[in-house]
């Protein structure tokens, strides 16, 4: 059968293939679908759901600065023209299958990749103990980087130059939740140790690397080796890397400014 991620791309070519998209990506559990959900009232959008993967349109709200309207003046009546874009949802895996995600990332208009983690799930634990929650996330963005990375290397003619990524810390509503710089700082030290694991060669890679066949490029991520990650070595392949919290839900409703603006600035 047709794996799932070839529906989406079907879908998306047949219907809007001009709309800016961002596709939305993270570990189970972290808070996609209530945020599609939320963009999809929020934005006041025409909807039209499909089986997951799901694939919404979106209106940003017009009081959200977009990259292209910002020299305008206030009274543009352009302005006043809801943005649309499409959100793309995956399934959830804890890993990535690089067969599908490379049909993912080729579609045209691609605008940025939303990575959602569950900031209350990544907390790290009282006991001292390793946080699975943690590692999982910082697996599944590890192999993410290291994708667009390999993929900036290649250089397809066709393929933009950039292509930013929105780490968004959801769930801030919780008390247990760590605020972004944390979630920031924890995501890169155990993408370090996933790093480091996987040029130790002792961790096996979850993309299947060895089918992207870009020859000797070098396996890992940003400077590789001994040293510290931090998001900023990606900007060497044109992948900036912005942290960013806020949630979907909670008692005094959701808070998702900072990501309308994120993808307001990208579109
Ligand atoms: P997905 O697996 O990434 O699609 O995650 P879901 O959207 O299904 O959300 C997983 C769980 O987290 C659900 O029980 C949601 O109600 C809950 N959830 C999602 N966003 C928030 C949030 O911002 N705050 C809180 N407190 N719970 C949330």
């Amino acid at each position: 059968s047709i794996p799932l991620f070839l529906h989406l791309v079907i879908y998306r070519s047949a219907s809007s293939s001009t709309l800016p998209s961002f596709l939305l990506v993270g570990p189970s559990g972290s808070g996609k679908t209530s945020l599609l959900t939320l963009f999809e009232r929020g934005g006041h959008a025409e909807t039209r759901t499909s089986q997951a993967p799901l694939t919404v349109e979106v209106s940003l709200p017009v009081t959200t600065t977009t990259a292209s309207s910002q020299y305008r003046s206030a009274n543009d009546p352009s302005n006043q023209i809801h943005k649309k874009f499409l959100l793309a949802d995956t399934p959830g895996h804890g890993k990535l299958r690089h067969h599908a995600f490379d049909s993912v990332i080729k579609p045209q208009n691609l605008k940025g990749i939303i990575f959602m983690v569950d900031a209350a799930d990544i907390s790290t634990s009282s006991s001292g103990t390793g946080n699975e929650a943690l590692w999982q996330a910082a697996e599944y963005l590890h192999d993410l980087l290291l994708l667009l990375q390999k993929r900036a290397n290649t250089k397809s003619p066709r393929g933009p130059t950039e292509l930013p990524v929105l780490v968004a810390a959801n769930k801030l509503d919780l008390f247990t939740a760590l605020p972004a710089p944390l979630v920031k700082a924890a995501l890169e030290s155990e993408i370090t140790n996933v790093r480091s694991l996987r040029t130790k060669g002792l961790l096996d890679s979850g993309i299947g690397m060895n089918d992207l066949d870009i020859g000797d490029e070098k396996e890992w991520l940003g400077d590789g080796g001994e040293g510290k990650f931090d998001f900023t070595q990606m900007d060497e392949v044109n992948v900036s890397v912005t942290v960013a919290g806020g949630n979907v839900l909670g008692a005094d409703g959701p808070d998702v400014k900072q990501w309308w603006d994120w993808i307001g600035s990208n579109i």
